[in-house]
């Protein structure tokens, strides 16, 4: 099925934060899965998904490996033109680094040729490997320059390890260089902080995706990324992970912390925590179909900076587009919000004119 036939509507709808697996990545995935010491999130997420007998986990890790005829038939019931794409979490980042380096460049290459069979459908981001930091951004020049692809996916922290440390900023400068927003997208948490949230079963998606993430991302803000990286565009999926919610109480206490000293690792910064997260991120709505939220998101970001997202095929439920379709929005800033914003931040080429 070809755009054309879908549905005429005065925009494209771009979901922008939508998953894939090679199937090579799960025959890595069940090699670290096998061992004895295999990380707990990592066994309570992946382990999940891939051998759980439910329906929903089967249904999920056949969409996973798909970029063809299941994926497109998925977006055409829900009327989704466009897809960004990113390596499912947590990527190559619970691999060892040589394992990890060597298979980024194999997912980006896979994606870009999904890429090929459907330039108007899939629009790919990069996958790398933090592991190695200068690989990682030898990678991100070769998926802009080689690929066509102009956006980063990392799944949070890597192994515990958090993009704050400045052993990592190789990749945050690469970034900014080649003008390729960072899509910091979920994992599972780290074991050190794992327990409370799985003896309550709220790990997941539900709640502990959010909250490690948003940690990740403040975590950024406080060590200075974005006083050394001005241009730096993070996007954050889940409605940023609630931070706009948080953004008052986190000015106050930032600037309190600092005055007082507190911790050696919270140091003044040239803008307040909200005008980093205002400037410096743009939030999808990934998995929220939820009027006030996403007004009040649009309201704190601005509309330019708030874009679709499923989370296929993690909540593929194609009745949220209607949801969404249906809210008090102007046209211009619902436009926005489907296409426009994708468009510029992802470089996504316009559609070719049907005839
Ligand atoms: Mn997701």
């Amino acid at each position: 099925m070809s755009a054309t036939s879908l549905p005429q509507r005065p925009y494209r709808r771009i979901a922008t934060e939508e998953a894939f697996s090679p199937p090579q990545m799960l025959e890595i995935y069940r090699r670290i899965l096998d061992k004895p010491d295999v990380d707990v999130g990592f066994k309570h997420l992946m382990g999940f998904y891939m051998q759980s007998p439910s329906e929903r986990a089967q249904h999920i890790m056949r969409c996973l490996v798909d970029l063809d005829d299941l994926r497109l038939q998925h977006m055409d019931e829900a009327g989704v033109d466009v897809q960004v794409i990113g390596l499912t979490s947590p990527g190559v980042q619970i691999m060892d680094k040589d394992t990890a380096v060597a298979f980024a460049p194999v997912a980006n290459d896979l994606l870009a040729d999904a890429m090929r069979r459907h330039p108007d459908r899939l629009v790919g981001m990069i996958a790398v490997a933090p592991q190695d930091p200068q690989a990682a951004a030898r990678e991100i020049e070769r998926g802009v320059q080689q690929l066509g692809m102009h956006s980063v996916v990392i799944n949070s922290h890597t192994q515990g390890e958090y993009l704050s440390d400045p052993k990592f900023w190789p990749i945050f400068e690469a970034a900014q260089a080649l003008d390729t927003p960072i899509y910091l997208h979920p994992n599972a948490m780290p074991a050190s902080m794992i327990q409370h949230f799985i003896e309550a079963g709220l790990d997941g998606a539900i709640y502990g995706f959010g909250v490690e993430t948003g940690l990740h991302a403040l975590r950024l803000i406080t060590a200075g990324v974005f006083d050394r990286f001005p241009k730096l565009q993070i996007i954050l999926g889940h409605m940023g992970e609630a931070l706009p919610f948080w953004a008052y109480r986190l000015d106050y206490m930032h600037a309190a912390t600092v005055k007082s000293q507190r911790y050696p690792s919270v140091q003044p910064l040239q803008r307040k925590p909200s005008d980093y997260l205002r400037e410096n991120f743009h939030i999808t709505n990934s998995g929220v179909a939820w009027g006030p939220a996403l007004k009040f998101t649009q309201d704190f970001m601005g509309p330019d900076r708030v874009l679709y997202a499923m989370d296929y095929p993690y909540q593929y439920a194609p009745q949220e587009v209607e949801i969404l379709e249906n809210l008090d929005m102007a046209p211009q800033v619902r436009k926005a919000f489907f296409q426009d914003n994708a468009e510029r931040l992802f470089k996504i080429a316009p559609a070719k004119p049907s005839i």
